[in-house]
């Protein structure tokens, strides 16, 4: 009989199965050329339907960015030839500034493409979430480059989906679980979660050969509090009654800081912010002024499966504002350091990816309503779209809750639960059609 050899309990503690899933099948070289094919083309038809007149020149450059990976890929391929490691991330929880900080750069790697999926079926039921599959897909068959160029790939135990994604992906790369508390709400889990940041930090300066200082984490620190302001000073602008930005564009500004160098991005943002308050000042909008206001919450909504919000906005209502983890509670929070010691760092970072979360896996969801009812109100949005993931548990478990509320407040919702195929594209665009008229008809 076996041994049953109890976990490595150090900081040198690796995802390391003892058992491997036979060696993965060879891809069919056709088979992968038409899924990045499939992939790119998608990609492309998202970018060639937000070409809408009256649209803010600086967004071109965030189309270029996810139109193709080839420009970050270049990027990451150089820095690598020069000895720099890349750190693959899933989820919002994983602290970039750390990465930063060890000489490093992260990106992330969440992927949604329905063309991906059967490539994990080597590896993963059919009977769980698109988007693990999906992303699990991409690594498999190597849809999605970034997955090839990482050292390491950190996967925050999140839902149960999440983290056994994490141990089938560890067949095929380095991959680091990173230890989340079941619960943010009391004392001792904000100390375990400082302790599990603690040790990430260790390992990435292992990884690098870099130390992590003082001065390293200042900067990484102040070089993303620069992102999430000048995305904040973004999001200002969709709190207006002239709507200068749609929710599509929105979205592709947000999902591309996930793969783009952080520096340039933030440059690239505020000389958006610039033409966008000129936009405002002339009353140049995109959308006019009585488009129905939408607000998006649920599942994530990874690139380039825009399905929904696509329709949305082709149905004559915008998408004012989400609460995404693959879109704005991406960027929305800033490390609050008081005491820019490293101890006073490594905490004031550690409870930025713990403590304003609302990621339902951890947050009980009250927290999470009172995070929609706020964002309706500073967004003016009129309506709810509950986008669910099919197989997306803990989000579809709060429906009902949110659902209760929502309706005893007034606020019309849309639960719309959906896969990556565009089989039901027809039957969302008539209830989400009918649900436009009907927040228009209440105006009235
Ligand atoms: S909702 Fe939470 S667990 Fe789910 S993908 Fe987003 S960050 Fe991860
Ligand atoms: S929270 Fe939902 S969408 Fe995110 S990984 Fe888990 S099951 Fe998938």
């Amino acid at each position: 009989m076996a041994k049953i050899v109890s976990g490595n309990y150090s900081d040198e503690y690796v995802f390391e199965s003892r058992y491997k899933i036979a060696e993965q099948s060879e891809q069919n070289p056709r088979t992968v050329q038409e899924a990045q094919e499939g992939y790119r083309n998608l990609a492309k038809k998202n970018i060639a339907m937000l070409q809408k007149p009256g649209r803010a020149s600086g967004m071109r450059y965030f189309d270029r960015i996810m139109e193709s990976p080839d420009i970050r890929m270049k990027d990451l391929s150089e820095f690598k030839q020069k000895g720099g490691k890349v750190v693959g991330v899933f989820c919002v929880q994983v602290p970039e500034e750390l990465i930063l900080a060890a000489g490093a750069l992260p990106i992330r790697l969440e992927c949604g493409f329905i063309g991906n999926m059967s490539a994990s079926e080597e590896a993963m039921p059919t009977n769980v979430c698109p988007m693990c599959r999906s992303s699990l897909g991409g690594a498999i068959r190597k849809t999605n480059p970034f997955f090839g160029i990482c050292d390491v790939i950190v996967v925050p135990t999140t839902c149960d989906c999440k983290k056994k994604m994490a141990e089938i992906l560890a067949n095929y790369a380095n991959v680091w679980p990173l230890e989340l508390p079941n619960n943010r709400d009391h004392l001792e889990a904000r100390d375990y979660w400082l302790g599990q940041v603690s040790v990430f930090a260790k390992k990435l300066e292992k990884l690098t050969g870099n130390k992590i200082s003082v001065s390293g984490l200042q900067g990484s620190i102040r070089k993303l509090q620069a992102r999430t302001s000048v995305f904040r000073q973004f999001l200002d602008m969709r709190k207006q009654k002239k709507i200068v930005i749609s929710g599509r564009d929105s979205l592709l500004v947000a999902q591309s800081a996930m793969i783009d160098d952080a520096g340039r991005w933030t440059n690239a943002v505020s000389d958006l912010n610039r033409e966008l308050i000129q936009m405002l000042q002339q009353e140049k909008t995109v959308f006019p002024e009585n488009t129905p206001r939408l607000m998006m919450t649920g599942s994530p909504m990874a690139w380039p499966s825009w399905k929904v919000i696509n329709i949305i906005e082709e149905s004559d209502a915008v998408v004012i504002a989400e609460d995404s983890c693959t879109g704005t509670e991406y960027l929305y929070n800033p490390a609050e350091v008081a005491d820019w010691s490293m101890k006073g760092m490594m905490s004031g970072v550690a409870d930025k990816y713990l403590l304003p979360t609302i990621c339902p896996v951890f947050v009980h969801s009250d927290d999470r309503i009172d995070s929609i009812l706020e964002r309706k109100e500073l967004f003016h949005a009129e309506g709810i779209i509950y986008h669910l993931l099919r197989l997306c548990q803990c989000i579809d478990m709060e429906y009902s809750k949110v659902n209760a509320v929502l309706k005893s407040k007034g606020i019309p919702a849309l639960r719309i639960e959906t896969e990556y195929g565009e089989e039901d594209v027809g039957q969302i665009k008539t209830r989400i059609e009918a649900f436009v008229e009907m927040v228009e008809a209440r105006r009235k």
